[in-house]
């Protein structure tokens, strides 16, 4: 994965940058020590690293309408961050670029019961919304399994989902407004406290854009109350397909779970060695499902979906008792990743969402890679809204088994493209399938993509590399012609 080559005017300015961005934000606020930088060079695609030219820390919003003017008057790139925990390679910095830490907005600003709202700083956590509100009974529904760390900026950044997001909605289902800057320094409001705006879906726009419109700098959400009753089951199969296929008969029966999640053999075996949830280690593929509401309702799914279990070939069935249980159930899936990692030196989580029939097709293709590449993956996956989450073990010290990993994944992507699905289900695109976006865009969808970029970032200066396969310089979108190879502006910084 290549990034665009680091422009040597910009390298050279580095101690002037500096010394502007401190009159803007003063004491310890801008972060030149390249020790210090360091801690910054990566995210959550830890693969990929790059020491940004300078990081800088604001606490206002005036502060990041003031940093983004400096760097559009002076050609500077800027990478907006939040807890860096990006899969996809989205917070990567850029050696001439501006790192902004949206960190030290970390404050909760308004609870509103009335109207079922938190407003917040964008560096606030996913769960601290949820702990903001939690002792009067309600929660924020989006729950990446990252929340502990994940900032609601990020989560708005890359429309971040999570295990209820099937029943309750992604983060775009569950924002209500932002406060953001543009490129050009101004601080706009989109949404608010009401249900919807007129104009153009401008919020919808914003949600999932990848830091590459806006930084945004407060965050309303709506808040739920917490249901009456949820229970957990445990489901094992002995084949992956026929877990699969159990999967698309609950949804068929017009049952929407609060969850519905699945992992295969390794997945499982990983997990229970890692924190001893109480999984079986006989099965294939284990469905964990949750059922929330009032408790009769409850009862009564339970035993519907009991029973469709039963049909599709569950020979593993388990129903938490308490809430001490059902807890369990969902430790051992959300500590799932870290347990995969004690299986191999390295491994690369992807994303990639098909439609759920295809389940089955897809996961025993995904066996025959596996033995094609050589890899181990072991499989983890929001079953119900057909996310895979294929993570492909390798050792990073062996010469060639990273590429050999990028590789075996880029085709699990193309395979979900291929199916009728696509290339990202909650994850972004970021660097990691910024190449593999032809896979499922033309020319023609790309530049009208990147038109509306141009609209909020004319010289595409925020966030740049990530996303978009080819660079264009806004004036020339469309109008790119190679001709006997030789490319038109080749000032630009390409891939
Ligand atoms: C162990 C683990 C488990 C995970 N599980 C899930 C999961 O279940 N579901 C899921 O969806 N994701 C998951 N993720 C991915 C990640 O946590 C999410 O993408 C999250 O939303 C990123 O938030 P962040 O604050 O870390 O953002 P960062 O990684 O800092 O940034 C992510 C992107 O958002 C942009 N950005 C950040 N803040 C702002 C802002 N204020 N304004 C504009 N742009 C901004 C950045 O430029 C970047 O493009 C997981 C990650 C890990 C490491």
């Amino acid at each position: 994965m290549k990034m665009p080559a680091p422009n040597s005017a910009i390298l050279s300015r580095a101690a002037d940058i500096a010394r502007e961005l401190r009159r803007i934000v003063p004491g310890e606020g801008v972060v030149t020590d390249p020790d210090a930088k360091r801690a910054f060079e990566t995210d959550g695609l830890t693969a990929y690293r790059q020491v940004p030219l300078v990081v800088v820390l604001p606490e206002t919003a005036e502060q990041v309408s003031a940093i983004l003017k400096y760097c559009q008057n002076n050609d500077i790139p800027v990478v907006p961050r939040g807890s860096g925990t990006s899969l996809s390679g989205g917070a990567i910095p850029l050696e001439d670029g501006v790192l902004l830490s949206m960190t030290k907005f970390n404050r909760v600003l308004d609870i509103d019961f009335p109207n079922r709202t938190a407003t917040v700083q964008p560096g606030v956590t996913n769960l601290a919304i949820t702990k903001a509100v939690s002792d009067k009974g309600f929660y924020y529904a989006p729950d990446p399994s990252s929340q502990i760390a994940c900032s609601i900026g990020g989560n708005v950044a890359e429309n971040s989902g999570g295990v209820h997001c099937l029943k309750y909605g992604l983060t775009a289902n569950n924002l209500l407004g932002v406060e953001m800057v543009l490129m050009t320094g101004e601080i706009i409001r989109l949404g608010g406290k009401h249900l919807d705006s007129e104009g153009y879906d401008l919020l919808g726009l914003l949600t999932g854009s990848e830091g590459l419109l806006a930084v945004v700098t407060e965050v309303t959400v709506r808040i739920l109350q917490s249901p009456e009753t949820a229970r957990a089951v445990l489901f094992g199969f002995e084949t992956s397909e026929a877990g699969g296929a159990c999967v698309a008969a609950i949804i068929a029966a017009g049952i929407i779970p609060g969850g519905m999640e699945m992992m295969d053999r390794p997945a499982i075996h990983a997990t229970e060695a890692f924190c001893n949830a109480g999984y079986p280690l006989d099965v294939e593929a284990l469905l964990i499902v949750e059922l929330d509401g009032p408790q009769g309702e409850v009862d009564y799914l339970i035993a519907e979906v009991e029973a469709i279990a039963k049909h599709c070939g569950a020979v593993y069935i388990r129903i938490s008792q308490n809430e001490a249980e059902r807890q369990l159930f969902w430790l051992g899936r959300k500590a799932a990743f870290p347990a995969v990692g004690r299986l191999a030196p390295d491994y690369l989580c992807m994303d990639g969402t098909i439609p759920r029939k295809q389940l089955p097709f897809v996961l025993s293709r995904m066996k025959e890679m596996s033995a094609f590449y050589g890899l181990e993956v072991a499989n983890v996956f929001h079953a119900g809204d057909g996310n895979l989450h294929p993570l492909i073990l390798y050792d990073g010290n062996v010469p060639g088994e990273f590429e050999r990993a990028e590789s075996f994944g880029a085709d699990i992507l193309k395979l979900c493209v291929q199916v009728g699905g696509v290339l990202t289900g909650e994850h972004g695109v970021g660097i990691e399938k910024r190449d593999l976006m032809g896979e499922m865009f033309n020319e023609d969808d790309l530049n009208h993509q990147q038109r509306v970029k141009c609209a909020f970032d004319a010289k595409h200066l925020l966030n740049p590399g990530k996303v978009f396969p080819v660079l264009h310089r806004c004036a020339e979108l469309g109008r790119l012609h190679v001709h006997k190879g030789r490319l038109p502006h080749p000032e630009l910084p390409r891939f």
